[in-house]
């Protein structure tokens, strides 16, 4: 069924694309698209409505109505059903459209003997710019399949229009009145937080003034002094006092600035020059030259230097032609929200930081040397919003919600009322956590609870005094590695994990080894082509297959620790002969460093990360050989479900708060208390209110979670009676429920447990 279904799509869409393809104007074009969709969808009607000046939609194509009607039916944006979808920019699927309350009766199109309906706004950039429809005599409600279909074709219906040929340019732009209409995207968060502002496209490119020189030699003057005041405008801005703080993000400014001083860079750009190119159009050839190379193997590693010498060409540009990149920001708004397809590093720095509220990235990730930068400047930043640059329109007000990796663009009132009353609710609640921080985890029936914190980056280490968290409770080491461009060496990890462990002052840190594979590869790492990456060549299966990588990261945890306490966990540990080989491993570093003469850790810890629902079956020979066991339970979650946690088809199938999980944390809970070995969580679900009661109401004493959540939990604590919460759990577990969710809400709030999230 599905596979008819892809068919038929492709089928409509080769058709579509052969109509683009042909000859003849828009019109014909239009003309031929509705026959087309009306044959594939097996539709009797198919018609196309576009927006005039005006506010009006004016019927512009039909197969299956009069033709006669074509260009005089007019209808006003809310009246009939076209109006309505117009109105509301929303698809309306009915199986008998004549009852609908906007129906609309229009005698010249003889549309009165069709009954189901189906109509899809035509949107581009935000604005309604038209609507497709289709109409059947049989009354019938069409399909989700055939709403994905005209959703595509509709993209195409746009594309056309915003072409000019149907209506002038000018006209489109006197009819965007009333129908600029408030979008939510959505993407991936990078960076959490809320902020408000003005859209601003980062615009890097400048037009080229001439192709040719007659100097040369002239011309290698002006290029050279260009690159000198470059290199020297960017000293100046790498230099500025919000990036003082240590971080990766100096690490990632450095690599950039040996980009800048590449010297087969500047070479090439000579070289140009002297083959006769102006300055400007060396610039743009040798640019044009590494993209092409670049773009044919674009690992991340790759795609970020092409991030940087792409932006290194623009200001190179820009100094040639006298302008600084700075006059061109001049008349910028107060509150910049930056949009972009990607970005390099630097170039947001040449955004006053004081002005810039958030960040927004058609593609990014968590990893990329922008977000980097951007969270070290703290501004939040959502990355992956598909067509984000055609959806948004400079200068729109847009709303920034990273926590829930959401844009309101043009928000209506009701929604800005909404979103500042929450970004005021939240930063009360900030000032409470921040006042209660010093206040410890206890529960109501004096039960203690350690808070820890999950880190990554140097810059979450930091967040150690502010969130008043007992330790770092997951150190995902991988993380600084995934952030380079080639594997750290021994000194460079000892440097990071010594500044992780002066940083977290004497509290514990939990170094994870090496988590890649995965979601989560390093740039100068082949990838292993896993047909299912989670489940392939990741964590400790690559650590004891490439055993050299990890007794070099072990080497450096030992010389960092240098006499202070050491605690190192293996991720994703299926057996427990593999926890056997990793110790061994770490016991041949041990030696090595004792045989040199170095300094052992003063006390050396060593556990196992849950993530695997088979090592459930060997806890007992497991427990005997570790010093504390740490749920994964984002790991555990998906493969005790079998449902991929990247996927948003099946993300949220399932639920954390499930009986079968519930139940295995509670017999790990029994295991562990009876061996005596420490047991802790440091998954997401330990920052959700909610679900961190749970953990703690099954017996969990020790948890990790993101820098944000800290502030929550410990209210959430210290408004538990973790006894009676114990006693209501032992009835639920066994409980057929698909989730015990609802039923733990409840109890929270009918026993004033407070749960609000951050
Ligand atoms: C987990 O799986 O729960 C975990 C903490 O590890 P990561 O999210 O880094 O895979
Ligand atoms: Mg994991």
């Amino acid at each position: 069924m599905a596979d008819t279904v892809v068919t038929g799509v492709r089928s409509l869409l080769r058709s579509v694309r052969a109509v683009m393809a042909g000859h003849g104007n828009a019109q014909k074009r239009l003309d031929e698209l509705v026959k087309v969709i009306a044959a594939e969808m097996v539709a009797e009607v198919c018609t196309v409505y576009v927006m005039r000046a005006g506010e009006v939609l004016e019927l512009f194509a039909t197969q299956g109505l009069n033709r006669s009607a074509v260009h005089q039916t007019r209808l006003r944006v809310d009246e009939g059903l076209i109006g309505h979808i117009a109105a509301h920019a929303r698809v309306l699927n009915l199986a008998d459209a004549q009852s609908h309350p906007s129906f609309a009766y229009r005698p010249e199109t003889g549309e009165e003997i069709y009954h189901s309906f189906l109509g899809v706004p035509i949107v581009r950039g935000g604005r309604v710019r038209g609507v497709l429809a289709i109409q059947n005599k049989v009354k019938r409600q069409y399909t989700e399949e055939e709403i994905e279909a005209l959703e595509m074709i509709v993209v195409v219906l746009a594309e056309l229009i915003a072409g000019g040929d149907l209506v002038s340019p000018g006209e489109q732009m006197r009819s965007e009145g009333n129908a600029i209409l408030p979008t939510r995207l959505t993407g991936i968060q990078i960076n959490a937080g809320t902020a408000m502002g003005i859209a601003v496209l980062h615009q890097p490119r400048v037009a080229i003034p001439q192709m040719f020189a007659d100097d040369p030699e002239a011309e290698e003057r002006r290029l050279m002094t260009a690159v000198a005041s470059m290199q020297e405008a960017i000293e100046d801005l790498f230099s500025a006092t919000e990036l003082s703080d240590g971080g990766e993000h100096h690490d990632v400014l450095e690599t950039y600035r040996l980009v800048a001083r590449d010297a087969g860079w500047l070479r090439r750009l000579r070289e140009a020059i002297a083959s006769g190119l102006a300055a400007e159009a060396a610039v743009q050839k040798v640019h044009d030259d590494i993209q092409a190379r670049m773009h044919m193997a674009a690992t991340p590693y790759l795609r970020e230097r092409l991030h940087d010498f792409e932006d290194l060409a623009n200001r190179l540009l820009h100094h040639l032609g006298g302008v600084s990149r700075a006059a061109a920001m001049e008349d910028l708004p107060e509150d910049v929200v930056l949009l972009a397809r990607n970005m390099g590093p630097a170039e947001l720095l040449d955004y006053e930081p004081r002005r810039l509220r958030a960040l927004l990235l058609e593609e990014g990730s968590a990893t990329s040397h922008v977000a980097i930068v951007a969270r070290a400047l703290n501004i939040p930043v959502v990355g992956r919003i598909t067509d984000l640059l055609t959806r948004i329109d400079p200068r729109d007000p847009v709303i920034v919600d990273g926590d829930h990796s959401q844009v309101f663009v043009r928000p209506g009132e009701d929604i800005q009322q909404m979103v500042s009353d929450t970004m005021r609710a939240r930063e009360e609640r900030r000032l409470l956590y921040a006042a209660m921080r010093t206040e410890p985890a206890i529960t109501r029936d004096g039960v203690r609870v350690s808070l820890n914190l999950n880190a990554g980056f140097l810059i979450d280490v930091q967040q150690l005094e502010d969130t008043g968290a007992e330790g770092i409770g997951l150190f995902r080491s991988e993380i600084p590695f995934m952030v380079r461009s080639e594997l750290p060496s021994v000194e460079a990890q000892t440097e990071l994990y010594n500044r992780v462990l002066e940083l977290a002052d004497n509290r514990p840190v939990m170094f994870r080894t090496l988590d890649i594979g995965g979601d989560k590869q390093l740039p100068y790492f082949h990838d292993a082509g896993d047909q299912n990456p989670n489940m392939g060549w990741r964590a400790i299966r690559v650590g004891l297959d490439r055993p050299s990588m990890l007794r070099q990261q072990l080497r450096a945890l030992i010389h960092a620790a240098r006499g202070r306490d050491l605690a190192v966990m293996f991720p994703m540990v299926s057996e427990v002969a593999e926890f056997q080989a990793a110790r061994s491993i770490l016991d041949i570093e041990l030696a090595r460093e004792q045989k040199r003469g170095g300094v052992l850790p003063k006390q050396l810890r060593v556990g196992v990360m849950l993530e695997v629902p088979g090592l459930m079956w060997q806890l007992r020979p497991l427990l005997s050989r570790i010093d504390f066991l740490s749920v994964g339970s984002n790991d555990l979650f998906q493969f005790l479900f079998a449902s991929d946690r990247g996927n948003p088809r099946v993300a949220d199938r399932y639920d954390v708060l499930s009986p079968g999980l519930l139940s295995l944390l509670r017999q790990l809970v029994v295991a562990c208390d009876a061996a005596n070995v420490p047991l802790s969580l440091c998954g997401e679900m330990a920052g959700k209110p909610v679900e961190a009661m749970t953990l703690i109401g099954l017996g969990f004493r020790t948890i990790s979670m993101p820098p944000a959540q800290v502030g929550a939990v410990r209210a959430m604590v210290r408004s538990l009676d973790a006894g009676a919460l114990g006693a209501y759990l032992d009835t639920l577990v066994d409980l057929p429920d698909h989730s015990l969710r609802r039923k733990l809400a409840s109890y929270a709030k009918d026993h004033g447990i407070l749960t609000e999230d951050s």
